[in-house]
C-alpha cells in the first residue's frame, strides 16, 4: 500500500505558517510596524516623512521632556544601565523602593508594588489573586491583558456586556465561587469612557468581592492632581485593588499595583510575572520620581488636554461618523465598516496626519474607528487641522 509522505498528511509548521499569513493578508488583517524616526510626540517623521500624530498614550506629552531626559542620564550615572537581577534577588534598587512609596502615596492607598509592564501587573495580581474554584467578573470591553490573566488564572471567566451592572449583579448574586473579583478597565482603552468606580464598588461590598481597577489611560490625567480615577470619584475601600502604568502619561515604562498593604505582600511574594523576571532599569524609576512630579505639578498639561477635547468637539462636524462620549484623551469616532475605516485613516496619512483606525477584534464588530489620541502636547491649530481633514472626509 501507498501512505502519502508524512508532509502531504500534515503540512509541516512552515507551510501551516504560510498559509495563516496568507490568510491575513487576504482579509486585509496583516499588521505592519511603521518606522519612528523621531521621539514620540505631537509631531514625528515617521518612514521619512513628517506628520501630526495622534496615536500615542503620552497624554502629557512627558515622553519627550528635558526633565526626564535629564533624570535619565543622572539615574544612569548614579545607578547604571540594567538592573541586573529580579526584585526578591538583588534587583530591588533604593530607586524602586523611593519610587513605590512615592507612588501609594499619590493614589492615596497603603502600599504600591513596581512590575515591568502593565501586562505583567495584571497577570500577577489575578492569577495571585484567584485560582479554580474562584471567579473574574470581567467587563467585556476590558483590555486584552485582563482576560488574558484571568484565564491564565484557571478561575471562572464570566463576562458582562460594557458597564451592564444590572447583568454584573445578577452573575455575582448567582455565582457559588469562594472568592470573587470583579476586573474593569477604569478608563476604556478603546472608547474612552469611564467605570462608574462607586458604585463597582457597592455591589462588591455588597456580594463580598475584589475590584481590581485598570486605569491605565485615568493615572496622570484623571482626578486632583493626576492622581487618577480613585481620585476622580474619592473611591476608597479595602476591596479596592488599583492598577496603573507608567508607560501611558507618566511617559515612561512600568506599571504597579497599589492596595492595602497584606495584598500587596502576597503580591510580592506570590505573583511569578513578578518574581520571574529581571527588576526594572533602576534609572527608569529614578525618571519616574521625576515624571510623578510633573505630573502633580503642571496642572498646565491636563488643562491643555481638557481645552484640546473641547475644541475637537466643537470643530467636528459629526455627519455619518459618530465621536463616542468621551471626556478623556482617548476620544474615538466610529466609522462602523473595516474597510471605510482603514480607508480613513488612509486619507488622513495622505494629508500628513496619523491617526490609527481600530478594527475587530480589538473592537466589536461593526465598530471599526478612528481611535484620535489627544495629548497635553498637541496645539489648538492641530487639532483644528484634524477636524478640518475630518470633516473633509465623511
Ligand atoms: C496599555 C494597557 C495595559 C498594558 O500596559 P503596558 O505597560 O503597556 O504593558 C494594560 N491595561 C490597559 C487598559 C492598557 O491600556
Amino acid at each position: 500500500m501507498n501512505r502519502p509522505p508524512p508532509a502531504a498528511r500534515h503540512p509541516s509548521l512552515q507551510q501551516a505558517l504560510a498559509a495563516e499569513l496568507a490568510e491575513l493578508e487576504s482579509r486585509g488583517l496583516k499588521r505592519r510596524r511603521r518606522l519612528l524616526e523621531t521621539p514620540q510626540g505631537a509631531r514625528v517623521t515617521v518612514d521619512g516623512r513628517e506628520y501630526l500624530a495622534f496615536c500615542s498614550n503620552d497624554y502629557l506629552g512627558l515622553a519627550g521632556h528635558p526633565a526626564l531626559i535629564e533624570a535619565a542620564r543622572e539615574g544612569a550615572a548614579r545607578c547604571g544601565v540594567g538592573a541586573g537581577a529580579s526584585h526578591l534577588i538583588l534587583g530591588h534598587a533604593t530607586a524602586h523602593h523611593a519610587l513605590e512609596e512615592a507612588l501609594a502615596a499619590f493614589v492615596g492607598l497603603p502600599r504600591a508594588l513596581l512590575f515591568s509592564a502593565g501586562y505583567l501587573a495584571n497577570i500577577g495580581a489575578v492569577t495571585t489573586l484567584v485560582g479554580r474554584g474562584d471567579a473574574v467578573f470581567a467587563d467585556r470591553l476590558n483590555h486584552a491583558s485582563l482576560n488574558d490573566a484571568a484565564l491564565l488564572s484557571r478561575a471562572e471567566l464570566k463576562r458582562y456586556p460594557h458597564l451592564d451592572l444590572e447583568a454584573l449583579e445578577r452573575l455575582l448574586a448567582a455565582t457559588r465561587a469562594r472568592r470573587k473579583l470583579v476586573v474593569t478597565d477604569a478608563v476604556f482603552s478603546m472608547d474612552g469612557d469611564v467605570a462608574p468606580v462607586p458604585q463597582l464598588l457597592e455591589l462588591c461590598e455588597r456580594h463580598d468581592a475584589w475590584l481590581l481597577l485598570d486605569d491605565a489611560h485615568g493615572f496622570g490625567v484623571l482626578g486632583e492632581g493626576g492622581r487618577g480615577v480613585l481620585s476622580c470619584f474619592g473611591a476608597a475601600s479595602p476591596r479596592l485593588i488599583y492598577m496603573a502604568t507608567l508607560g501611558k502619561a507618566a511617559g515612561a515604562f512600568g506599571a504597579f499595583v497599589a492596595a492595602q498593604s497584606d495584598v500587596v505582600e502576597i503580591l510580592l511574594q506570590r505573583a511569578r510575572s513578578y518574581i520571574y523576571t529581571t527588576a526594572m532599569p533602576p534609572l527608569l524609576a529614578h525618571v519616574l520620581m521625576k515624571s510623578l512630579e510633573l505630573i502633580a505639578c503642571e496642572e498646565w498639561r491636563r488643562e491643555r488636554l481638557m481645552q484640546l477635547i473641547y475644541v475637537l468637539k466643537q470643530r467636528l462636524m459629526v455627519k455619518r461618523w459618530r465621536l463616542m462620549p468621551s471626556r478623556t484623551a482617548i476620544q474615538p469616532l466610529v466609522i462602523g465598516g473595516n474597510e471605510e475605516a482603514m480607508a480613513a485613516s488612509d486619507a488622513l496619512a495622505r494629508a500628513g496626519l496619523l491617526v490609527p483606525a481600530i478594527r475587530p477584534p480589538t473592537v466589536p464588530q461593526g465598530t471599526a474607528r478612528l481611535r484620535i489620541s489627544l495629548s497635553a502636547a498637541h496645539e489648538v491649530e492641530d487639532v483644528e487641522r484634524l477636524a478640518f481633514a475630518l470633516n473633509a472626509l465623511q
